[in-house]
Formats: structure tokens, C-alpha cells, sequence
């Protein structure tokens, strides 16, 4: 296992701490530290990078994002028995980490960011229970672009996918139009349930978002507006999904270059956020 800092192996930071991981809290740990720098990695070079990270845990990727050269990481969690050994890598690493101990959902990241100069990423190994809520806050951030370069993010394979989709597959609905309105995503790696402890019942994906630094104009209330009617009844022509918003439904269509007999999942993006702007009116 590779030696990145003079810490105690995480196995015995979990164990001296009595980290016994709770599944009301997400808590599937990665112990593996060439598979937390790989993951600290993945969004490029993270020199003079700040980095705002979600349940730390017991430490082991904000061990890598440190040693891997962060400028600063600001962390939030909501599990108070870890805070003593976030505090020993706080001490091994002076005036470069900081912990929040709270709710991530009820974070307010401007303030949490403050006066951070420089780039700011977000990563984490999700909590899988708020993973989608988190993501989708950051994506409706305004203004835009956001605060943050990038995103490097651990779902469920099964929303990683559904993340990244566009309109030729399966998994597409309303969080890949939306993920895929404001940012590039890609999936950048998978990790096996044995990756972690305990491990999970399912495959996870480490997935890549970097913003759009000029997305189509439109608000995300809009946006969402049409896609929650057209994939409420994926099934239904557009015709029948959308009749509820009202408007001139037919110039919609026709000035988002669609027919009305298509299907939400058969919409690009772009024609979601022109049926969203037309309708809007
Ligand atoms: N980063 C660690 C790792 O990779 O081993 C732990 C990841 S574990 C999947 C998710 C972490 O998020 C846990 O440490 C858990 O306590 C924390 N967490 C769960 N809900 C949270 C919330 N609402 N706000 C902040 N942290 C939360």
C-alpha cells in the first residue's frame, strides 16, 4: 500500500477512533490510498487547487488531496466522532485544512469558501444517501459560472450513468439534462464494492463535471419545469406530456425544431431549453 504521509494507516485511525461506519450516513470508507490519490488526481494537477470536499470521514481522501498538493481544503462533515482524526491531518498538514462539522446539505458555500484565492474544485466519495440533492444544488448554482472549476464526484455507477446520458441512452432523464445544460461529465473510472469498507452493494464511478463556461441562457426553474412534465410520462408524446404547461405548445415545438409525436427521451438538450424559454413566455 503506498505511503503517502507519516499518518497512522487509516485502519488504525478507524480503529483508535472507534469508526465503526454508520449506514445512516453513507459511510462506505476507501482505505486504499494509490486508489484515494487516483481519485484526488482525476481532475488534473491540483497545485495551488482549493479544494471543497464532502464527508472526509476518517480522512483518507483528503489525505491524498493534501499530499497530492492542495492548496487548502475546506471540509464538511456531518459525523462528529471523526472530527479528532480530521484534527491529527489538520496538524500534519498547518493552515491547510479546515473542517466543518455539519449538515453538507445546509452548507452555505460562499461563506464556507470565504476568502480562498485561487481555483476551487469540489471532490468527495459521496455520501450516496444525498449525493443526487448535493449535486444538483451545485448544478442550479447562480450565478454562473460557479465558484467551483470542476467536480470530481463518487455516485453509483447507476446515477453516474444517468448523470453523463444524453440522448442516445438509456439512463437519460431530467439530471443528465440538466448536468449536461451547464457542465461537460464523464465518467472517469469505476471502483468494485470491495473498494470499500464495509463495501456497497453496488459498483461506483467516479465522474468528472467541469462547468459550461457559457451554457445555453435559460433558468434552471424553466428548465426543470419541461423536463419534469416531458419525463414525468416519458412514455407519452411530447404533445400529450407537455400539454399541461400551457402556452402555444405547437410554435414550441416547432421553434425547438421537434415533432410532437417525439419523446422526452429523444429531446437533446438544447431542444429542452428552447421548449423551457418559449414556454416561459
Ligand atoms: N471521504 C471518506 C472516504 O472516502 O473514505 C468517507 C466517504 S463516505 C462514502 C461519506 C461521508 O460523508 C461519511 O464520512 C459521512 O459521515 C459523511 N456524511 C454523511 N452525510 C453527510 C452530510 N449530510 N453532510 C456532511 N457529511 C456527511
Amino acid at each position: 500500500m503506498a505511503q503517502i504521509d507519516t499518518l497512522s494507516p487509516l485502519r488504525d485511525v478507524i480503529r483508535q477512533h472507534e469508526l465503526m461506519a454508520k449506514k445512516s450516513l453513507g459511510q462506505n470508507f476507501l482505505l486504499d490510498l494509490n486508489l484515494t490519490a487516483k481519485i484526488a488526481r482525476a481532475g488534473g494537477s491540483l497545485e495551488g487547487v482549493n479544494v471543497v470536499e464532502i464527508g472526509p470521514g476518517p480522512g483518507g481522501l483528503t489525505r491524498a488531496l493534501l499530499a497530492s498538493g492542495a492548496k487548502h481544503v475546506v471540509a464538511v462533515e456531518r459525523d462528529e466522532r471523526c472530527l479528532a482524526a480530521l484534527a491529527e491531518i489538520a496538524a500534519h498538514y498547518p493552515g491547510r485544512l479546515t473542517v466543518h462539522a455539519g449538515d453538507a446539505l445546509e452548507a452555505n458555500w460562499p461563506d464556507l469558501i470565504g476568502k480562498l484565492e485561487g481555483p476551487i474544485r469540489i471532490a468527495a466519495n459521496l455520501p450516496y444517501n444525498i449525493a443526487t440533492p448535493l449535486l444538483i444544488g451545485w448544478l442550479k448554482t447562480e450565478p454562473w459560472p460557479p465558484w467551483f472549476d470542476a467536480m470530481i464526484l463518487m455516485f453509483q455507477k447507476e446515477v453516474a450513468e444517468r448523470i453523463v446520458a444524453t440522448e442516445a441512452d438509456d439512463a437519460y432523464g431530467r439530471l443528465g439534462v440538466l448536468a449536461g445544460w451547464r457542465t461537460q461529465a464523464q465518467i472517469v473510472f469505476d471502483v468494485p464494492p470491495s473498494a470499500f469498507v464495509p463495501p456497497p452493494k453496488v459498483t461506483s464511478s467516479v465522474v468528472h463535471l467541469r462547468p459550461r463556461p457559457e451554457p445555453l441562457p435559460c433558468t434552471s426553474s424553466a428548465l426543470e419545469r419541461v423536463t419534469q412534465a416531458a419525463f414525468g410520462q416519458r412514455r407519452k408524446m411530447l404533445r400529450q406530456s407537455l400539454k399541461s404547461l400551457g402556452g402555444d405548445l405547437s410554435a414550441a415545438l416547432e421553434a425547438a425544431g421537434l415533432r410532437p409525436d417525439m419523446r422526452a427521451e429523444e429531446v437533446p438538450v438544447e431542444g429542452f431549453v428552447t421548449l423551457a424559454n418559449t414556454l416561459a413566455k
